[in-house]
């Protein structure tokens, strides 16, 4: 093996991890695009061996991550390769890692909780997520400034309510590096509670929660049914509040529909603005499943976006899931990605059985995206025509797809009383037994909503 030779002193041998490197460089260049290789690996200079771990550095912090994530194995299989030794492993390092300051800012960073990938410029906007999004960007410029104070995002799962709160954290973090930014979820909030009170640590756990300049609850329908937790969450809430300190709540209903909170508590969660997100549209989905190919520099087959676009529609996390099945799966077979294969991988997922439950709240999302409106003005007091009658549909279809009573139909379209529940549903069963455009609507409606 000639790059490794006798060190004389030492009696050791001594790695040459120059000469591996540069005989490391063409076989990585075979492997990727040039441009990639030209900016990313044409970065990296190699630093040390030690413990069978060849250091590389790479000059740009930037390119740190990406290189970690995408070409690590691809460096280490070359590695191994040239040098003959199958066991060595590489490690990535950047010039960051080597500054105190940073080394201090990377650890605040970390007691944030914050995941960096989730930020303003990896969201897409949409109608669905429209006016959650503009709050996010008035709340991230000017936190605990706005009259959005609290802001309460609601919405299905999947649909990017985590995504926006990290992406407020993540922006405020890099605008005003001294304000203290805490994410955390209403579970970890329960939890380290309880343990403080076992630990006697509860003078802690109140310092840690009610100093922060921006609190942002992931969830918080978690805390239904918990008591003490929430006793614990109003006074926390309220120190922040009565100091202008931002704060930012998440929850799958808006907050007169959590009705196993304290009153005291939800009519305190409404303060501010509350806003809902829905499910995406297809011109949404799309640019979503865009953005990510992006992020990936992957590229695929316009009918075969077309195709996970048009299938998965009804959460994001799903639609993700879907293009990394496909991609993993052509991997495997090393295939190229065609509609037959994208077909093939995510047939699991098509299947009838992995239709999403019928819920009522579902039921307003589908017919609100379908008339532009929002979940919101379904469940609201206005009474304009064009909130009327989809507000009528839904309940209508409520009634007619689920056991649900008439009260509890009511409940979830802002606390109507059960005549109007029935007067809705009468009023649109006679409608579409003459009306044929409206049965269509109807119809239509229905077969989605099913997820026929
Ligand atoms: P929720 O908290 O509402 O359940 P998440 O925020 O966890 O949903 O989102 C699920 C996944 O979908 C995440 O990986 C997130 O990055 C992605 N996602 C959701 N909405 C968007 C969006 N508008 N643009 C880009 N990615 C999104
Ligand atoms: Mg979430």
């Amino acid at each position: 093996m000639d790059n490794l030779s006798k060190s004389t002193d030492e009696g050791k041998f001594y790695v040459d991890i120059q000469k591996i490197w540069q005989e490391a460089l063409p076989l990585l260049e075979n492997s990727m695009t040039q441009v990639i290789y030209d900016t990313t690996i044409l970065s990296i200079i190699p630093l040390s061996f030690e413990n069978g771990v060849l250091t590389l550095k790479t000059t740009n912090d930037f390119y740190k991550p990406s290189i970690e994530k995408r070409y690590l194995s691809e460096i280490t299989r070359c590695v191994r390769t040239v040098s003959g030794m199958q066991d060595i492993d590489v490690r990535i390092v950047a010039p960051e890692d080597f500054d105190e300051d940073n080394l201090a800012r990377r650890k605040n960073y970390e007691e944030t909780n914050l995941r960096r990938r989730y930020n303003f410029d990896t969201f897409v906007k949409g109608k669905c997520n429209e006016l959650a999004y503009a709050a996010a960007e008035a709340i991230a410029e000017n936190p605990g400034k706005t009259e959005y104070n609290p802001l309460f995002l609601y919405g299905g799962v999947g649909l990017g309510k985590t995504h926006i709160m990290h992406s407020i954290g993540n922006y405020v973090v890099d605008k005003y590096p001294d304000l203290k930014v805490l994410y955390v979820t209403s579970e970890t909030f329960t939890s380290e509670f309880i343990t403080a009170i076992r630990e006697e640590q509860i003078d802690e756990f109140k310092k840690k929660y009610r100093e922060v300049d921006i609190l942002l609850m992931d969830d918080v329908q978690f805390l239904e049914g918990k008591l003490g937790t929430q006793e614990e969450m109003f006074h926390t809430f309220n120190t922040l509040h009565n100091n202008n300190k931002q704060i930012v709540l998440t929850s799958d209903q808006p907050p007169k529909e959590l009705t196993d909170l304290e009153a005291r508590l939800t009519s305190r969660f409404a303060m501010g603005l509350t806003a809902d997100i829905n499910v995406p549209d297809y011109e949404t989905r799309t640019a979503i499943l865009e953005k990510k190919l992006d992020l990936e520099h992957l590229d695929i087959p316009l009918i075969v976006k077309d195709f996970i676009t048009r299938n998965i529609v009804s959460n994001i996390r799903d639609l993700e899931g879907a293009l990394n099945k496909v991609t993993a799966y052509a991997k495997l077979t090393n295939a190229k990605i065609t509609l037959d294969l994208a077909e093939q991988a995510l047939k699991d997922l098509l299947t009838p059985e992995e239709k999403p439950d019928v819920t009522v709240p579902l039921i307003q999302q589908i017919v609100a995206a379908h008339f532009g409106l929002t979940t919101m003005d379904l469940s609201g007091r206005k009474r304009t025509q064009s909130i009327v009658l989809p507000r009528q549909i839904a309940m209508y279809l409520s009634r007619k797809l689920l056991d649900v009573s008439l009260p509890d139909v009511g409940k979830h379209f802002g606390g109507r009383d059960h005549s109007t529940v029935i007067h809705s549903c009468e009023k649109i069963a006679n409608e579409i037994e003459t009306d044929t455009k409206l049965r269509t609507i109807v119809n239509d409606l229905e077969r989605n909503i099913k997820g026929d």
